[in-house]
């Protein structure tokens, strides 16, 4: 996406969306898909960690209803062997952001999702507690469209302002929290260009 639209789609976020997002748990241009996958946060965990991934069904193909149904457990398991592996496994994540930059939600930012795993950053274990977590549809090596990499950082700057304890710091990738057991976003999502992204967007918005 050209710049001039990162500073055009920050500044339509609304400063109403940005302060109410702490009570709707509720990205106001996402796609709401409910999953049943999610619990309630423990007492007094603060939301404090963002966790990136990376998920593609079956893997290295995308475009598909295939994600959001398996985040839904509606997944058609003969439809592919690869689903087979996945039968029965019940998982979420807060947001997907599509290869086309669109953005869909699961589970309210307020509620447990499930998507760390055994986990632990900065020796707090059981990052599902205290982390909101966003797939990108994608794969390890595949290199992630400019949309998506504009989607995450609008979307990171909001929940940033929502929760101040989610510090440039505490964005984390999957790999970061669960090493040796998950690789994702995998070495093609380019870090340095997110985070690029991700200033500028907030530059933009400081600046009006
Ligand atoms: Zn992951």
């Amino acid at each position: 996406m050209p710049d001039s639209d990162v500073l055009s789609a920050s500044l339509s976020d609304s400063g109403s969306d940005r302060s109410t997002l702490r009570e709707t748990g509720k990205i106001p241009f996402a796609r709401w898909c409910p999953s049943p996958n999610f619990g309630p946060r423990p007492d007094g965990a603060a939301i404090s960690l963002l966790v990136v991934h990376n998920i593609s069904l079956p893997p290295g193909r995308f475009g598909g209803p295939e994600i959001e149904n398996f985040f839904c457990n509606c997944l058609d398991h003969s439809a592919h062997p690869y689903f087979r592996t996945i039968e029965g496994i019940q998982v979420s994540a807060h947001l997907l952001i599509r290869r086309d930059g669109a953005v869909v939600q699961f589970v309210s930012l307020l509620d447990r999702a499930w998507h760390a795993g055994r986990s632990s950053f900065d020796g707090q274990e059981e990052c599902n507690d205290f982390s909101i977590g966003i797939e990108l549809e994608g794969a390890d090596d595949v290199p992630y469209t400019s949309g998506q990499y504009h989607q995450l950082a609008r979307v990171a700057d909001l929940i940033m302002l929502a929760w101040p304890d989610i510090t440039a710091g505490r964005i984390a990738g999957h790999s970061d929290i669960a090493p040796g057991r998950k690789s994702d976003p995998g070495p093609a999502f380019d870090w340095q260009h997110f985070r690029a992204t991700l200033k500028q967007i907030r530059a933009a918005r400081e600046s009006v």
